[in-house]
């Protein structure tokens, strides 16, 4: 399977629902009635209202072309400018550290092992930290994971100082000159204000260390979570500067329009997104690959 075969399979569900009806509203001719079904399907696709707006609005701006093609290419376009460029992750020259933040349940520790994955592809070494000292079971997994793509994981006794975690495998990639450091951190919001003081540390540790490092802050978002990630999103935003996000999960949902809310209202762009639980399910954020499998050119 292509890459960009794999994406769009991934996309399936959304595929089956709002595309097809994002194609059946584009066919009706331009007028109130059009324009509500569009915002009902844009909404419903988990665009978000304030983006749901923001593209009807362009949509109208443009005029009302009369012909079904060329509405659909209009949207095709606003989507793809609405995107911005993709993101790749900045992590040369090395070592590069790549924190990854997230709550329980978002897909973190399975993104992470998928990114490792990706990245020993490139012929890249990678040491894990298993900085989510809470729960031991995550410690478990991203040993499991480590085994099956070739990278080795520093980790303390359940119950440690993931910032000491953090510390020392810091000085192992010093020491056996390795490129990428993946960061595991804890996911429990229920005791936010300890989680994100705990992030912070974590953060200033890795800045001290190595402060001229790539250091990629990595939030993961379960792209069937909507509205509700946008929310997770911002309070990790304020406490350690987040500089992309990872979409997880969007091979789950019906809702892929979520891609287009979620990096334009919090002005961070997505870098790489999940389309299912295999090590090579995780892609670089393609935006016009994106439009394409959403949206296909057709032929009327
Ligand atoms: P964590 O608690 O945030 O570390 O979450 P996990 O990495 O343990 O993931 C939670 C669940 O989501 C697991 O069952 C994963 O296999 C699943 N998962 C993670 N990413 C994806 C994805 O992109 N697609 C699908 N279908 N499942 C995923």
């Amino acid at each position: 399977m292509s890459v960009f075969d794999r994406f769009r399979a991934g996309l399936a569900r959304t595929r089956e629902t709002f595309t097809a009806r994002l194609e059946q509203v584009l066919r009706l001719q331009p007028g109130p009635e059009y324009y509500e079904q569009l915002e009902a399907a844009l909404v419903q696709g988990d665009v978000g209202i304030a983006t749901t707006q923001a593209i009807i609005a362009q949509l109208r701006a443009r005029g009302d072309a009369r012909d079904p093609a060329s509405r659909h290419t209009a949207l095709r376009e606003i989507l793809r400018n609405l995107l911005g460029p993709a993101a790749p992750l900045h992590l040369d020259p090395p070592p590069a550290v790549v924190l990854v933040l997230g709550v329980n349940g978002s897909g973190k520790t399975t993104s992470i092992g998928k990114l490792a994955h990706r990245l020993r592809g490139e012929r890249r070494t990678v040491l894990l930290a298993a900085a989510d000292t809470f729960r031991a079971a995550a410690i478990d997994q991203l040993v499991i994971w480590g085994q099956r793509v070739g990278a080795d994981v520093v980790k303390h006794a359940p119950g440690a100082d993931p910032a000491a975690v953090v510390y020392d495998a810091v000085q192992a990639v010093r020491s056996r000159h390795l490129d990428v450091l993946i960061v595991d951190t804890a996911g429990r919001l229920h005791t936010k204000v300890n989680l994100m003081e705990e992030l912070k540390k974590i953060s200033r540790v890795v800045a001290r260390e190595l402060p001229a490092a790539p250091l990629e802050r990595l939030l993961v978002l379960d792209a069937s979570t909507g509205q509700n990630a946008i929310q997770q999103a911002r309070l990790f935003h304020q406490a350690v500067e987040v500089t992309g996000l990872i979409l997880a999960k969007l091979d789950g949902t019906a809702k892929g329009g979520a891609v287009l809310a979620i990096g334009r209202e919090l002005g961070l762009p997505v870098k790489l997104v999940g389309v299912g639980e295999g090590a090579a399910d995780l892609q670089p954020f393609d935006p016009q690959a994106y439009v394409d499998a959403l949206l296909p050119e057709v032929r009327w």
